[in-house]
């Protein structure tokens, strides 16, 4: 088939690659100057960018239960295990020195004494899915001998197979793993119609099939709303850390996240607003008080970077495939883009396989 995607995310990319793989001939467009993230310390950037660039990479399942439901775990512990082919795949694609795109060591929540009682809450509502896994409570000589460098007061549970993804370097090398597709930067899509693709110079290109992988750039089309997110990295030189570690607090959701190069990733906020402006001073306060409340020798890290960006929800925030003959669409990924797409991509690889019937196919994720 021709097949024309607009929009080059973890979604439009993910498609892309495995398309191409299975023989298809694939156009993708993007408003996006080129493949890469915009660099670090750029303050404002220039045009809206991948919510993807942005995200902290954690393929947390469980840990997700605390905002999403048990169809959104189901759908990220089985991406669990597609990531990991994915990468080995993508691996050879890679940047210098070789980095593992995806692992899987677990995560921990913590939680200080004084908020136990919040801490329960949460816990029991990420027992809504037994059958995948439940947090296992860890001792605290057992918690130091994972992670020395937590608070020794702090009370944790593992929650063992999540993981976590590099997202910068994975959407570099899903568009490196794929030359046969033919990338078109700069470009915007107005209208993704069955078969077809209305671009930004109101010309329009004919496909088999359109995908809309717009994310944020899809309301036409859908009643999509951008929540803000925001990051801080932190570059932290001989602070051990293995795996993500969430603090499970009344107030603030936050979580650190390792990353090569003795990096530190503490995310994220989560605001109802539209707002691509900078970090706010209150939220990189909260940020890294409560990162510092959790490894204490953060405080001598150095902050190289923050970012803020949007995450694309729909009004219920479940993901949503919508399927009929010549189009396809794929958004509304919100807090679990990284964690659910694998998973989304195969379910609709699976249905467009099978689309033999002419009538189109809805999937709203409960
Ligand atoms: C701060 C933060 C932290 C996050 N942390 C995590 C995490 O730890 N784990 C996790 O699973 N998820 C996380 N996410 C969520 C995840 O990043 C998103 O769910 C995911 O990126 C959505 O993927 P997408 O491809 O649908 O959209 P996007 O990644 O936003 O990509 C959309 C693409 O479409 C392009 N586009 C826009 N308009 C047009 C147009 N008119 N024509 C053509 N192209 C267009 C954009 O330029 C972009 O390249 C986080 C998000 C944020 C903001």
């Amino acid at each position: 088939m021709k097949i024309g995607i607009a929009g080059a995310g973890v979604v439009g990319r993910l498609l892309a690659w495995q398309l191409a793989r299975g023989g298809h001939e694939v156009d993708v467009f993007d408003p996006a100057p080129g493949p890469q993230a915009p660099a670090t310390g750029q303050l404002t950037p220039a045009a809206p960018y991948a919510a993807g660039f942005t995200a902290a990479g954690m393929l947390s399942p469980l840990a997700e239960l605390d905002a999403a439901g048990p169809e959104v775990a189901r759908q990220g512990w089985r991406s669990l295990a597609l990531w990991h082919d994915i990468a080995e795949q993508l691996a050879p694609h890679a940047p210098m020195p070789p980095v593992p795109l995806v692992c899987r060591r677990g995560s921990l929540l913590v939680a200080h004494g004084s908020d136990l009682g919040a801490a329960q809450r949460v816990l029991a509502r990420l027992q809504a899915v037994p059958e995948i896994a439940s947090p296992q409570p860890l001792a605290r000589d057992a918690l130091q001998a994972l992670e020395p460098a937590l608070a020794p007061q702090l009370r944790g549970w593992l929650l063992g197979g999540e993981g976590q993804v590099l997202p910068r370097e994975t959407l570099m090398a899903l568009c490196a793993a794929s030359p046969g597709v033919r990338w078109h930067w700069s470009r915007r899509v107005e209208r993704v119609e069955p078969g077809r693709l209305v671009l930004d110079d109101a010309n329009a290109r004919g496909f088999d099939l359109a995908i809309d992988a717009r994310g944020l750039g899809a309301r036409d089309a859908l009643p999509l709303r951008g929540v803000r997110g925001e990051v801080v990295w932190l570059h932290a030189p001989g602070v051990p850390l293995a795996r993500p570690v969430r603090l499970l607090h009344p107030r603030h959701r936050v979580y650190l996240v390792p990353r090569p190069g003795d990096l530190v990733v503490v995310g994220a906020s989560e605001v109802e607003s539209e707002d691509r402006s900078p970090v706010s001073l209150r939220s990189a306060v909260e940020l890294m008080a409560a990162a510092h409340s959790v490894v204490p020798e953060l405080a001598e890290a150095r902050i190289v970077h923050m970012e803020a960006n949007l995450r694309p929800a729909l009004p219920d925030h479940n993901p949503h495939t919508h399927l009929e003959p010549g189009l396809l669409r794929i958004n509304g990924l919100f807090r679990h883009g990284w964690l659910l797409a694998p998973a989304l991509v195969q379910d609709a690889l699976v249905a467009l396989a099978a689309l033999a019937a002419p009538t189109g196919l809805e999937t709203a994720h409960a």
